[in-house]
């Protein structure tokens, strides 16, 4: 994990971040290929890069876009992800690198927090339920096999059955592979704080109804992955010694008991089973 940015400027009214963390920063561009070259000498394959809004990331003429495809010509370094991004921060040049860049793995953390254009402004995120489905299309565009995970707040005051709605049909519509899922709470110091909280039970049966959508996606979607080949990147052995962990291009875990892995390799590996979390496979 490198980070690579801090602090936001987008000013959601739930979110502390632009309180406590303070303006958007980038960090300078050629000590972040410095640390990366490091770590990538001393055994990491893998780099996510960090930051609060890391798509906002920007250094003298180097985006984020720029930063991986630097990043992506350090050999030892197999894989390049990237969280957490704010959906109105994505320009074409990083879309389409996800269709043109191997090592930029085909999932993305994208937060969208409500469904409900109603909500969405409430919460001060400046984009509209359309402009996230119109980007999910563009990444879908760029690359076909591209997974998506998210964030909702479930109860954000002022949330009607309607908005709630809103957030099932857009989840429907998207199909995430993996979800963060919570019902509102206030946060001392943002805005939200002042706006009147909607009862327990109502944001309790909402969320129930949210995740157990979302679950079954996830489950869905690890399903899927039963009988196909998964590149997987290893990482270690299980506390009891007997299965080697690591994770699929999707960033699902995968499970394999095989004496052959070791860790920083990449293996093609046949999944077997799944549940919700994770995949059990053997070694090609
Ligand atoms: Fe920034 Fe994300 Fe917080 Fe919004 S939720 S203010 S984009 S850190």
């Amino acid at each position: 994990f490198v980070t690579i940015q801090e602090g936001c400027d987008k000013f959601c009214k739930f979110c502390v971040v632009p309180y406590t963390r303070g303006p958007e920063y980038s960090r300078e561009h050629k000590k972040i290929i410095d640390e990366i070259n490091l770590l990538a000498d001393n055994g990491t394959r893998e780099i996510i890069l960090l930051g609060q809004n890391v798509s906002a990331y920007q250094d003298e003429q180097v985006s984020l876009a720029k930063m991986i495809k630097k990043i992506s010509k350090i050999e030892l370094i197999k894989r390049i992800r990237f969280t957490t991004s704010h959906p109105n921060d994505f320009d074409d040049e990083l879309i389409s690198l996800f269709g043109e860049e191997e090592k930029l793995m085909p999932q993305l953390h994208l937060p969208v927090q409500s469904g409900s254009d109603k909500i969405l402004k409430l919460m001060n995120r400046n984009h509209t339920r359309e402009d996230y489905l119109k980007l999910i299309e563009k990444f879908r565009k760029a690359k076909p096999d591209i997974q998506f995970s998210s964030d909702f707040i479930v109860g954000f005051p002022g949330e009607e059955e309607e908005d709630h709605q809103d957030t099932i049909d857009l989840i429907k519509e998207v199909k995430f592979s993996l979800s963060y899922s919570f019902i509102y709470s206030q946060r001392p110091g943002t805005p939200a704080t002042n706006l009147e909280l909607l009862s327990t039970e109502v944001c309790q049966k909402r969320l129930e109804e949210l995740q157990g959508l979302l679950f079954k996606q996830q489950v869905e979607f690890n399903n899927s992955q039963v009988s196909k080949n998964n590149l997987v990147l290893f990482e270690n052995k299980t506390k009891d010694g007997n299965q080697f962990f690591g994770r699929n291009q999707y960033m699902t875990p995968v499970f394999v008991k095989d004496e052959s892995v070791s860790s920083g390799e990449i293996r093609k590996t046949l999944i077997q089973d799944s549940n919700r979390n994770n995949l059990f496979g053997n070694i090609i």
